[in-house]
């Protein structure tokens, strides 16, 4: 017998009629890229998407069609998520922050067909295009009046664009399993691969990821997503802001310590998202110039892990709850979120920030285990560590032109290359990537645990651990530290603040302190490039 309910699609176009309709005066507040600040409204961003939806379909663009965007957060560029995802075609976010190598090879894999691009970008893209085939349009997101002069392939301002349609046009209708965006994985080994979203990915997750335990978005607050839209999913904000109602504040090209804080402060933002080097960026903004945080209070910190003191000086200093969250790209990309259970809510000082540590419990619809070499599924009582497997409604399933083959085993789990720990009350710990894993003496060391702890020395900007060979124990970790401004950190002195807080046997052999550290395209500590530049380096 089959329910008697509505088969309604769960189509992205959806989102937006939502808030277009309900929420429609909520606004969304961008620096644009052009400089000043732009105000629109839910309602405005519905007719212009319809009008790209409308548009693309006058260039040819229909179902299954791959439009790239290489863009920072600005209104037009959900204008064109919303625009694109409303005829079927998929939205297909590029990081300028790659090689331009790794660009071209992304956007000839997906063949993208147009692309919308940014005025920072031209430049890039204008020695990139004779590289890219596929793409027969460039729309670059300003208007007229600051469109330059460019060899850009049937090159237009976007504005102009728009304007030679109106919004008299309705959602195209498809099968909600329908491709809606594409993000390619970075990538660090073999080529990047293409992870597809579905329209009924995004929405579930988009659900899925706001739950009162998850970022819970209200339509009464204020986000700020710095994470860029390119960068897994743009956390799904994109689409998670509007279902909620809630104002949305876009930081545009602009993601330093200062620019961020003027938007937070004016905008009086409750909520926002970004990886760890942000946060450490705007906390050493605060600290220099003696400033406050007093409409923030909750943000999500994740992509790589959140060092405890920086969850604690917000905490203690600023008042803001930090949500540590642990996710991927293939996971559309929310896995976990660290909120307190009731059996954790009472927690005071340490107890309360070794839980915040973590990074946290899955939502419904992600399923999680942690497995040993043969598959065996481990213990979940906080000690055991092994390959952290997950499945779910709005997990890749495989890889666009199945890159890589098989990616799921005979239960549908998939292996995130992660290594973790899980406790009784579902408290999920990452040890490592398992490629970056120390190995000593057959034992197991964090390279993540030993960079949190370094990090809390009041002398280091940031950390970074990584394995050197070592004759007698396989590997042993060598401490990598970036000093904060006017700051000598010693390799004693941070030793013997590390002491007594990690086994003796953890203890890096030695530190070198370095102007900076190396980082991937989405501000992660680059492990590969690290271990290249110390691949001569012998211990003393
Ligand atoms: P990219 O490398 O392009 O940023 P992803 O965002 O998909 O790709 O990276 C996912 C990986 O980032 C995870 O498998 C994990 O290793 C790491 N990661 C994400 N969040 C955390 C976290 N909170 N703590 C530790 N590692 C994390």
């Amino acid at each position: 017998m089959l329910g008697l309910m509505q088969d309604w699609p769960l189509l992205i176009s959806k989102i937006i009629d939502h808030a277009g309709l309900y929420h429609a005066n909520r606004k969304v507040i961008s620096r644009s890229v052009e400089g000043p600040i732009v105000e629109t409204t839910y309602a405005a961003i519905r007719r212009n998407a319809l009008r790209v939806a409308k548009r693309l379909e006058k260039d040819g663009i229909g179902l299954g069609d791959r439009v790239g965007t290489v863009a920072w957060n600005t209104w037009r560029h959900l204008e064109v998520w919303y625009g694109i995802t409303g005829i079927g075609a998929v939205y297909h976010t590029l990081n300028p922050r790659l090689f331009p190598e790794q660009i071209a090879w992304i956007a000839n894999h997906a063949e993208d067909r147009m692309m919308f691009i940014d005025l920072t970008f031209v430049p890039l893209l204008e020695k990139l295009q004779d590289k890219l085939p596929t793409v027969e349009r460039y729309i670059v997101l300003t208007d007229g009046a600051h469109m330059p002069q460019t060899s850009l392939r049937n090159a237009v301002a976007y504005e102009d664009w728009l304007n030679e349609v109106d919004d008299d046009f309705a959602w195209k209708s498809f099968d909600e399993n329908t491709a809606a965006g594409m993000c390619y994985t970075s990538g660090t080994t073999g080529n990047p691969k293409g992870v597809v979203y579905s329209h009924r990915s995004n929405i579930l997750h988009s659900l899925i990821a706001n739950g009162p335990d998850m970022l819970g978005l209200a339509a009464r607050d204020t986000i700020l997503p710095v994470v860029p839209m390119f960068h897994a999913n743009g956390w799904s904000l994109a689409f998670t802001a509007p279902m909620a109602g809630t104002t949305m504040v876009m930081p545009g090209p602009k993601m330093d310590g200062a620019s961020i804080y003027e938007l937070l402060n004016t905008y009086k933002v409750t909520h926002s998202a970004a990886v760890p080097t942000v946060w450490l960026m705007l906390l050493q903004h605060l600290e220099q110039n003696g400033l406050k945080l007093p409409h923030l209070r909750k943000t999500i910190i994740g992509g790589s892990a959140c060092p405890r003191a920086v969850t604690q000086t917000f905490r203690d200093v600023y008042d803001v709850e930090v949500l540590h969250a642990w996710g991927m790209t293939e996971l559309s990309p929310i896995g976990t979120v660290c909120s307190m259970k009731p059996e954790v809510a009472d927690l005071t000082g340490d107890a309360w920030l070794d839980i915040k540590e973590t990074t946290g419990h899955p939502p419904f619809g992600v399923e999680m285990k942690i497995v040993d070499d043969s598959k065996r599924e481990l213990a979940r009582d906080g000690k055991a560590f092994g390959r952290l497997v997950v499945r779910g409604p709005s997990i890749a399933a495989a890889y666009f032109k199945n890159e890589g083959g098989e990616i799921l085993d005979e239960d549908g789990f998939f292996d995130t290359g992660d290594v973790a720990s899980i406790d009784p009350n579902g408290y999920m710990r990452i040890v490592d990537r398992s490629k970056d894993v120390i190995k000593s003496g057959g034992e197991w060391i964090s390279s993540i645990d030993l960079e949190n702890l370094a990090v809390g020395h009041p002398d280091v900007a940031e950390a970074a651990v990584i394995g050197i060979a070592h004759p007698k124990w396989d590997e042993r970790p060598l401490l990598i530290v970036v000093p904060k401004a006017g700051r000598t950190p010693t390799r004693d002195g941070l030793l013997a603040f590390m002491e007594g807080k990690i086994a003796k046997w953890w203890m890096p052999d030695d530190v070198v302190v370095v102007p900076e550290i190396p980082h991937t395209a989405t501000g992660k500590i680059q492990k590969t490039a690290l271990r290249d530049q110390f691949k001569a380096y012998r211990f003393p």
